[in-house]
């Protein structure tokens, strides 16, 4: 991909941190770590999202993409999102139809960077994404 933004160098620095000798340093997010927050943010926002959503509710929504596609600091990714959704615009109508969306979304991408597919059913995604099931739901005192 051609991009030129500062935030399409990728670093290799996992989590963000690297160390200057004993001391760590939090570095600034790269394109992975902003795109799988990015990600993280949107498809748990869907997983969230209502099963009858009111009309504000929607529109709220909408306007959140929308807006994400214009603000998303990787520019080149933001305007490949402006371009998706132009074909497949959002689907707000309810809580599996926005999950099942974005899903559809993120694998578009995924194909375009050769990683593999997700499964775009409400179990995958709920289990991913807003369940914590063993072991994701065992906690520390
Ligand atoms: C809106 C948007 C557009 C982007 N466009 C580009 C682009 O044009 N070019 C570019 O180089 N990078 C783009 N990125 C970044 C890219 O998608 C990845 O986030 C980045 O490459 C890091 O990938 P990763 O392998 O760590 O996991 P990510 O792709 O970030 O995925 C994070 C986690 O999400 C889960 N997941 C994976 N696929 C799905 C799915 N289909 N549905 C639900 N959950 C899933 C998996 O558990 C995965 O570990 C974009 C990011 C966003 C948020």
């Amino acid at each position: 991909m051609d991009c030129q933004d500062d935030i399409c160098n990728e670093t290799h620095i996992s989590l963000n941190i690297a160390f200057s000798g004993d001391i760590e340093v939090e570095c600034p997010p790269d394109k992975n770590i902003v795109g799988q927050s990015g990600w993280a943010l949107l498809h748990t926002m869907a997983a969230h999202y209502p099963d009858k959503p009111s009309e504000e509710c929607k529109k709220i929504h909408q306007k959140f993409i929308q807006s994400f596609s214009r603000v998303y600091p990787c520019k080149s990714c933001a305007s490949h999102f402006r371009y998706m959704m132009k074909n497949q615009p959002p689907e707000l109508e309810n809580r599996e139809k926005l999950s099942i969306w974005m899903c559809n979304m993120h694998n578009e991408v995924n194909k375009m960077l050769m990683k593999p597919v997700f499964s775009c059913d409400m179990q995958s995604l709920d289990e991913r994404w807003r369940k914590a099931e063993p072991p994701c739901n065992s906690f520390i005192d």
